[in-house]
């Protein structure tokens, strides 16, 4: 088993982008998931939140489009260049990873586009976006797509993309794509892939049902399972406090975000679109640095707000689940559940956006008494260890802001950082997967559209 990330001797790019991103040693599901990933096999990997899954299939993905594959190497049709259609596009896109919110379908690709030669094309396409951006930045397809279901759908319906050439499928949440909310959209999406593919599904959590319906997609999967039915990181501590009453929580979720430690950020999940406006205003809104995140908000408010937030810009983020699965965000040191989610999948991943690879981190409930019994049958059944907190002296809530949180928006956002531009602008050069050799760093770079 690896170690270290030269023990899979993956090609030199790869490598040099590895250590200089500082990553040495892989995560113990990247231990279990690259090497059978690069042999082709299908994989099914469940291993707790902020452990590293999204290299765990990105590597592999970009170490199979460096290395020139066999037909490659035998088939002189293939090593004379990109394969093409007769309407003289190259048959791509060749990979297609599926994630359930915009935002994370965006995460990965930056994350892709870190690791990734710029030959090795890629694009996020999800809702929120006019079409006709889509539409027109797959007039030269990328060789890896990533997006939400709905929009990926919309773009197949009316034939701007293709993935009639995919061979790597990744499903990133897979239980909650096959959940079903998705399951449809999935099931139609899979009818435009061809069945001789890879399949590579990602999750914290696999409810057994999920999990017997995710084998049906697949082809003698590894199982890829580091973490024996742990779902939440251990150094994440769990607590929760009890109150009488609505106005409680308000001035505990107050209290609590003022107290956080400096440099720290903080994490409020509520169960409905409307307490999370309600309470991003009690609470003072941007002026007192609190963002919201709903399916309401616009796409523009949503990428504003969550960049403002990742650059500390803003301190504490409310948000329904929307923002519970998958985000990486440094520094989320607390993550405060505004009252018992719903389901235990939702706290997993809710809590999971603290306590990311290996550092601590801190998730507590604000509760009625109710509430409680329900949450400590909650937390036996996930065998997390959970504590009662004494509540500290509440502090008076801000008064009431003048301006509405969207208003205020704007002041926090001069400019978003380079990598979280909208994706449609990316251009890179197209290539097809797998026929190419490693890339070329003496090729001049297509020049980026200025807009
Ligand atoms: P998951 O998808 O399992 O919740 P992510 O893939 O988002 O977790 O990774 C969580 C964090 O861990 C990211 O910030 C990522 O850069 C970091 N990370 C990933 N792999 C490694 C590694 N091998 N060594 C150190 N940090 C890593
Ligand atoms: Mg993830």
């Amino acid at each position: 088993m690896a170690s270290t990330f030269a023990d899979f001797h993956l090609s030199a790019f790869l490598t040099e982008r590895l250590t200089s991103q500082g990553l040495t040693t892989p995560t113990p599901i990247q231990q279990a998931a690259i090497q059978p990933a690069i042999e082709g096999r299908d994989v099914l990997a469940q291993a707790k939140t902020g452990s590293g899954k999204t290299l765990a299939f990105l590597i592999p993905l970009i170490e199979k489009a460096l290395r020139p594959t066999q037909a490659a190497a035998t088939d002189p049709a293939h090593a004379a260049g990109p394969r093409r259609q007769p309407t003289g596009y190259p048959q791509l896109p060749n990979a297609l990873i599926l994630a359930p919110t915009r935002e994370l379908a965006l995460q990965i690709e930056t994350e892709f586009r870190k690791y990734a030669p710029r030959a090795l094309t890629s694009l996020s396409v999800y809702g929120g976006v006019p079409l006709v951006r889509h539409y027109r930045a797959l007039q030269r397809p990328p060789i890896v797509i990533v997006g939400t279901p709905g929009r990926l759908l919309d773009l197949l319906r009316t034939k701007h993309l293709s993935l009639s050439h995919v061979q790597y499928l990744v499903m990133d949440e897979a239980d909650q794509m096959l959940d079903r909310g998705f399951l449809r959209d999935i099931r139609q999406i899979l009818e435009y892939l061809p069945r001789q593919r890879q399949t590579l599904l990602f999750s914290a959590t696999f409810a057994p049902e999920i999990q017997a319906l995710a084998e049906t997609m697949m082809r003698n999967p590894v199982q890829a399972k580091v973490d024996m039915g742990v779902s939440s990181p251990v150094k994440i501590s769990h607590g929760y406090y009890v109150v009488p009453g609505e106005d409680m929580r308000v001035r505990l979720v107050h209290t609590l975000l003022g107290s956080l430690p400096a440099g720290g950020r903080a994490m409020v999940f509520c169960e409905q679109k409307y307490k999370v406006r309600k309470l991003a205003a009690r609470l003072g809104g941007e002026s007192a640095s609190v963002g919201a995140i709903t399916g309401n908000h616009s796409q523009a408010q949503r990428e504003r707000t969550l960049s403002a937030f990742r650059a500390g810009r803003i301190k504490s983020l409310v948000a329904t689940d929307v923002a519970a699965r998958g985000l990486d965000i440094p520094d989320v040191a607390s993550v405060i559940h505004y009252e018992l989610p719903s389901t235990p999948n939702s706290y997993v991943h809710r809590a999971g956006r603290t306590g990311r690879a290996e550092k601590e981190g801190e998730t507590v409930l604000i509760l009625t008494a109710q509430e409680e019994r329900e949450y400590l049958y909650m937390v036996r059944r996930l065998r997390i260890e959970t504590r009662r907190l004494q509540a500290p002296e509440l502090k008076p809530l801000p008064t009431p802001a003048a301006q509405e949180p969207e208003e205020e928006v704007r002041r926090y956002q001069p400019r978003r950082p380079a990598q979280y531009a909208d994706p449609s602008r990316r251009r890179h050069e197209v290539r097809s997967w797998g026929t190419q050799g490693p890339p070329s760093h003496t090729q001049a770079p297509k020049p980026r559209a200025s807009r």
